[in-house]
């Protein structure tokens, strides 16, 4: 068997969600997704020339022809390892369906076949905590067990210094990265909020998207220990793993991070200094499902748990669903388009998220078929649907 093609298809969703298949002379496919990102089309049309020809069931050996071979493009981290990994994700799913077993198969096989999910609320309608309670309260209703909220959402302390007429009651201001005690006082009263209404044993995870300075992220710690979260994902700037480190050491909330982390050597000095708890890899952006595996394993050795970042439409979420099921360090996997009614209308297997669960088949591959008349309706203007313009 020989890779023929390498075509891509970017689905306009809440980000644009860009599947590839990789396509053989047998007449075989396997589909896959790239995270998003400016180039990443581009990159995946660059690697084509690299692969084309190859016998499909040699991933490593692609893997290390593309990096290789888009080194100069800057396969270490950023948009050519994405593209790389959408990619990866296309073989794998194609050589699990030339075998006629699932994808979890390839990587060990499964610990568990049904995948917990959260859902990613951001915030609630209204910056109030009654308004974050009714949106958590709502999701629990749909079968979740899991939720995750930003901390870092407007606020009714959110403001510009320079743009306030009366810069007296600007406690907190963007850029510096500071917790007032006002905005202090409001997420821990939002966070109070969410934890009573959803009870004791829901899961509530908090992101703050590398906003905060470290002795005021510690401080806000504090306050919000009482509540039980799952984790605090990304509480600085991600450049310094001693300041995370000095966070991590400060609170007995869980620090997560990883999202913005590529291949086995971004994870490294996190897993290795214990800067974190939790990993979460974004496996359609950091390198693909084989080296997510590997982070995976590195993670285990630090007594670390797995929680993957996802943004993707149905096939890179459960692409992603099949490495979780394989690895036993997994504790939750990232749904972020609770806001997009027609997510799983693009795949012919629906629901693919049922009580807050993906529940895993026997079918080969990842299992799903993309429905293309639907997602073909949802294709970005301007780009080409699996070569063909749209
Ligand atoms: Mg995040």
């Amino acid at each position: 068997m020989r890779i023929v093609d390498i075509k891509t298809a970017v689905i306009a969703g809440n980000f644009d969600w860009i599947l590839v298949r990789v396509e053989t002379d047998e007449g075989l496919s396997g589909l896959g997704e790239a995270y998003w990102g400016t180039g990443v089309v581009e990159l995946i049309d660059a690697a084509k020339r690299l692969i084309v020809g190859e016998n499909p069931f040699d991933v490593s050996k692609l893997l290390f022809k593309m990096q290789r071979g888009l080194s100069g493009a800057g396969a270490q981290a950023g948009a050519t390892v994405t593209a790389i990994s959408g990619i990866e994700i296309a073989l794998w799913d194609l050589v699990a369906r030339a075998l006629n077993t699932p994808l979890s198969t390839l990587f060990g096989g499964r610990f568990r076949s049904q995948i917990r999910v959260y859902a990613d609320l951001h915030a609630g309608e209204e910056p109030t905590p009654e308004s974050w309670a009714r949106r958590a309260k709502q999701a629990v209703e749909q079968g979740f067990t899991a939720i995750k909220f930003d901390l870092d959402a407007p606020n009714p302390y959110t403001r510009d210094i320079s743009d306030d007429a009366d810069p007296r009651r600007s406690w907190y201001e963007p850029y510096n990265r500071t917790v007032g005690s006002a905005e202090r006082r409001y997420l821990q009263q939002v966070v109070a909020a969410v934890r009573e209404t959803i009870g004791p044993d829901i899961m509530l995870a908090l992101d703050c998207h590398w906003k905060y300075a470290v002795p005021d992220v510690i401080q806000l710690a504090h306050a919000l220990e009482p509540y039980d979260p799952l984790w605090l994902e990304d509480p600085i700037p991600p450049d310094n793993v001693d300041a995370l480190v000095t966070v991590a050491r400060s609170t007995r909330i869980p620090i997560c991070t990883g999202e913005n982390h590529y291949r086995l050597q971004g994870f490294r000095e996190l897993i290795e200094r214990q800067a974190c708890s939790i990993v979460a890899p974004d496996i359609p952006k950091m390198g693909g499902l084989l080296e997510a595996r590997t982070v995976a394993a590195w993670a285990d050795l630090y007594g670390m748990l797995v929680a993957p970042h996802n943004v993707c439409s149905p096939i890179g979420t459960v692409a992603a669903a099949h490495l979780c099921a394989a690895i036993s360090n997994f504790l939750v996997l990232e749904f972020h388009a609770l806001d997009v009614p027609w997510w799983d209308e693009i795949v012919l297997e629906r629901p693919v998220i049922r009580n807050g669960f993906i529940t895993l088949s026997d079918a080969p591959g990842h299992g799903l078929t993309l429905n293309e008349e639907v997602a073909r309706a949802h294709a970005k203007p301007g780009t080409t649907f699996f070569g063909e313009p749209v």
